[in-house]
């Protein structure tokens, strides 16, 4: 799903965040394992500020997992829950109601001190477009949960699912949006398919990340279409076409049949577990 923003999308979608985060005990914000940093949003922060907060790295399955590891510190040394998760194969899941019980503990203590027991926790799920908010909320909640409908004292039409007597959850996710001014950033979103692919041509965003390869993943390209390395990535698509055997009219070869091979494999997992970006300092 590509998503354009305008001002106006950005003004709504801070103006609903605004408004349902009043709801809640605990933001659950996704961020895309592969690129922890540029699939966030950092007005996250100031919007959840006085929240609990517990930030999934998914797509985990498709991300290095030493690097996986390394982002769960990252995240864990700035004071936020941190859990991997696969929303696609449920990998993650199940800890997860634990962990949103842990990360709300002051505020469900607070209550029992006040004399409040069992109100549950609320929560809601964030993230931009694509990083698999529909998907967690499906795994998450999966057959059994019931929708509890409206609740005296809550904005009407609100839906909250319940996931056991002590978690409610929001049921729409709030969109942020991603920090396309950045031109690294932009790049990155690119390659995981959360950009429209306008900012560059697909051959050029192809040739980006066979740099990128190139530099971190040296063996990754030559492994799986048997190219030899090359300082011009170009010449490196080139040989992809040649040796997959994408041609037009004949036999002209076609780069850009090439480049959306490549960029398909790289997308799906086909080229095996890879991190674009590392907490020490990106790439
Ligand atoms: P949303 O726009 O944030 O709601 O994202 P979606 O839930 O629609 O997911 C976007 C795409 O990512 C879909 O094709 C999902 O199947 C895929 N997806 C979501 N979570 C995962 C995951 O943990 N691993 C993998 N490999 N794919 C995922």
């Amino acid at each position: 799903m590509h998503f354009q923003w305008y001002p106006g999308h950005m003004t709504k979608a801070k103006r609903m965040m605004q408004e349902n985060i009043k709801l809640i005990d605990l933001v659950i914000e996704l961020v895309d394992a592969r690129i922890p940093i540029s699939s966030r949003n950092p007005d996250i922060d100031e919007l959840g500020k006085n929240k609990a907060r517990l930030v999934l790295l998914n797509k985990a399955d498709l991300a290095e997992d030493k690097w996986n590891d390394a982002w769960a510190e990252y995240f864990k040394a700035k004071g936020y829950s941190v859990v991997k998760v696969n929303s696609k194969k449920g990998g993650g899941i199940k800890s997860i109601q634990g962990v949103i019980r842990e990360a709300c503990k002051e505020k469900i203590e607070r209550d029992r001190k006040r004399g409040i027991l069992n109100r549950p926790v609320r929560a809601m799920v964030v993230g931009i477009p694509n990083v698999g908010k529909s998907t967690f909320i499906n795994a998450l909640a999966g057959k059994a949960c019931a929708k509890t409908g409206n609740k005296p004292g809550v904005t009407k039409g609100k839906q909250w699912i319940r996931l056991n007597k002590q978690v409610e959850l929001l049921d729409t996710p709030g969109i942020l949006w991603p920090k396309f001014e950045d031109q690294a950033v932009g790049l990155r979103l690119a390659f995981i398919g959360s950009m429209k692919d306008e900012i560059l041509n697909t051959e050029e965003l192809a040739a980006e990340l066979i740099k990128f390869l190139g530099t971190y993943y040296p063996d990754v390209l030559p492994e799986k279409y048997a190219v030899e390395p090359d300082e011009d990535p170009y010449v490196v698509l080139h040989q992809i076409a040649k040796n997959r055997n994408c041609v037009v009219r004949g036999n002209e070869l076609n780069t850009e049949k090439a480049a959306m091979l490549l960029l398909d494999d790289f997308r799906n997992g086909r080229l095996g577990r890879l991190t674009l970006e590392y907490p020490e300092g990106v790439c």
